[in-house]
């Protein structure tokens, strides 16, 4: 098989993921629709590419036609046959739950044209445990964006043993048109090669607050102003969502048996309370004003 030619785009969820990547790629010229099964993030995934659009043109860093042309490219749509019909390349980004993820790529499969290329953004699930439910096992990959995804550079590409050159060349192509930074994995690991690093950062940092040696402001500050990074592990489960953090590590637990995957008590604790971080308006920090 050729690459494909990449013109319109399909992402699936619009959440806290799936709306940046979507206005990424409609900002990089590509036709996308964007579609999710609820109404209400689909409406705030809408209100944000009207409010993202004007204040980039009003900070001087994208001119008034481009952002036109772009909010022109992007749609919105809950049904997901009008949304993938037409797509060369869909990106998945629905929650982190495997039996969800095999759910929406046998539909895709069933809806797409077979040139069209399934990607998922997953941050732990390898593409090789979701490609066997379709019948294009070559052109399913991981494309791996990180938070948030229209700000953030690196992509992680992988290329699982059953990805085909060309899925991974065109996949690779179409981060760098959206002015990112591809980095390309020759095989599939668990959490590829940033969230390995993250997570025991992460994990190491809860395991410190559950004893009772330091607050989560307090750890965050150790992180940040000893290892320079930009923000500390608490302020990040935050942002990339305690609820995912909690779906992983119960996802890896119930697969491994290993309990060192188990998410901690309070991330337990915030999960059950709903409170997930920014995207509920609290979570290790207050978002509410
Ligand atoms: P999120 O909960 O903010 O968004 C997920 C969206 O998927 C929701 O809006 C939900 O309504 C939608 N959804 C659920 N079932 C669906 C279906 N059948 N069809 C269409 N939409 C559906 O989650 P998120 O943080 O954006 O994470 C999405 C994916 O991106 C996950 O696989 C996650 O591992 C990955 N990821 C997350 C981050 C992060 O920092 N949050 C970073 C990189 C990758």
């Amino acid at each position: 098989m050729a690459s494909v030619e990449v013109k319109n785009i399909c992402v699936v969820g619009a959440g806290n993921m799936g709306h940046q990547i979507a206005l990424s790629a409609a900002l990089a010229g590509y036709k996308v629709i964007c579609t999710d099964i609820s109404e209400e993030i689909l409406t705030m995934a809408e209100k944000f590419a009207d409010t993202y659009l004007p204040e980039r043109v009003a900070k001087g860093k994208l001119a008034e036609d481009e952002a036109r042309a772009a909010r022109a490219r992007i749609s919105f749509t809950g049904d997901l046959t009008e949304a993938a019909q037409d797509a060369d390349m869909v990106i998945e980004a629905a929650i982190e739950k495997l039996n969800l993820k095999h759910k929406i790529f046998a539909d895709l499969d069933r809806i797409c044209p077979p040139h069209t290329i399934l990607a998922t953004n997953s941050s732990y699930i390898v593409s090789s445990k979701i490609a066997g439910v379709t019948k294009r096992p070559a052109q399913v990959c991981n494309m791996h964006f990180f938070n948030p995804a229209l700000a953030m550079k690196l992509v992680e590409v992988v290329k699982g043993a059953h990805v085909s050159d060309e899925t991974v060349e065109t996949v690779m192509d179409v981060c760098k048109k959206m002015g990112k930074i591809p980095v390309m994995l020759q095989k599939e690991i668990y959490g590829f090669l940033v969230n390995r690093i993250v997570s025991a950062i992460k994990t190491e940092a809860l395991y410190i607050h559950d004893m009772g040696v330091a607050s989560p402001e307090d750890i965050d500050a150790a992180v940040v102003h000893a290892l320079g990074h930009p923000m500390g592990p608490f302020r990040l489960l935050d942002l990339t969502g305690i609820d995912l953090t909690y779906y992983v590590g119960m996802e890896r637990y119930q697969e491994t048996g290993d309990p060192k995957y188990k998410p901690s008590p309070i991330v337990v604790e915030k999960f059950v309370n709903k409170e997930w971080g920014r995207k509920t308006g609290k979570g290790f920090y207050n978002y509410c004003k």
